[in-house]
């Protein structure tokens, strides 16, 4: 089956967001877990969750991915910003265990001028903390455009904060694939993919590959902007986008779709590329 869904805001609450979701065709949601920006969340309204829970079983949704707020770095330097991250993401996951089979997408973080070593002891020291954290939620990191002194934008980088936050089972702790951010890395999945997903199985490893955000990109290979495009309007293009969500690789991953887009317009976007997804 073809899971394909988007990003949508929690901002009405769960069962809103699913209705959306069900509404424009998405097998999948992505959301952030609160604002970017940071600050406190709404206590859980159990009610909420249980329709949420109820209309995901009747519709086959998921699963559900959970975004942590992207400003926070867990790479930062000063002590008190990576205990905010740690216990962001530590409530992060509190919360999502009342969803079954989600996941809990972050960005690695940037070193800024600490150099890279120095951001990857800070995140694996982070995520040793998180994974102590009993939770049926995956953690993924995601792989990142190498924008700045950003984390994560080589498989090397993933690979060795795999290993030492003490390399935990793909059940715990796996990769979610942002396909502007690896071509903007320098990973050219327009012309080799099969060669990128060589380079990912042989570093990574794909069984911790656990999901795909589907983005085209508005700049070219290797640019390092991280800038999104709707699919098929920036310079990954369709042809691989659609090469992408057929590979016998990945066709069984869940995608999500982080374009620019409103609801109506990510509706419009499931709808095509169901259209070009090969038979099952
Ligand atoms: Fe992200
Ligand atoms: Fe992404
Ligand atoms: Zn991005």
């Amino acid at each position: 089956m073809f899971k394909i869904g988007c990003h949508l805001s929690i901002s009405s609450g769960y069962e809103a967001m699913i209705r959306e979701a069900i509404g424009i065709g998405a097998g999948v949601i992505q959301f952030f877990t609160r604002n970017p920006r940071g600050g406190a969340t709404k206590p859980l309204d159990p009610a909420d969750i249980d329709a949420f829970n109820s209309l995901a079983a009747e519709y086959s949704v998921g699963p559900v991915l959970a975004h942590a707020p992207y400003t926070m770095n867990p790479a930062a330097a000063k002590p008190e910003l990576r205990e905010y991250a740690l216990n962001t993401m530590t409530d992060d996951l509190e919360r999502l265990a009342f969803i079954p089979g989600s996941m809990y997408n972050f960005h690695p973080g940037c070193h800024v001028s600490q150099g890279a070593d120095v951001g990857i002891g800070h995140i694996t020291e982070l995520l040793k903390k998180l994974l102590e954290v009993d939770s049926p939620t995956v953690i993924l990191l995601e792989t990142m455009a190498g924008k700045g002194t950003e984390i994560g934008g080589r498989f090397e980088e993933i690979a060795e904060i795999i290993k030492l936050s003490g390399n935990a089972s793909a059940d715990k702790l796996g990769v979610c694939l942002d396909t502007c951010h690896v071509y903007d890395g320098g990973y050219d999945i327009a012309n080799d993919l099969d060669g990128v997903l060589e380079e990912f199985d042989s570093l990574i490893g794909l069984d911790r590959l656990k999901a795909i955000h589907l983005n085209d990109s508005k700049f070219g290979f290797s640019s390092h902007k991280d800038r999104h495009a709707c699919i098929g309007e920036g310079l990954l293009g369709l042809d691989a986008i659609v090469r992408i969500i057929n590979h016998p690789k990945l066709r069984e991953l869940p995608f999500y779709l982080e374009t620019p887009n409103d609801v109506p317009g990510y509706g419009r976007e499931i709808a095509m590329l169901k259209s070009c997804r090969s038979q099952d």
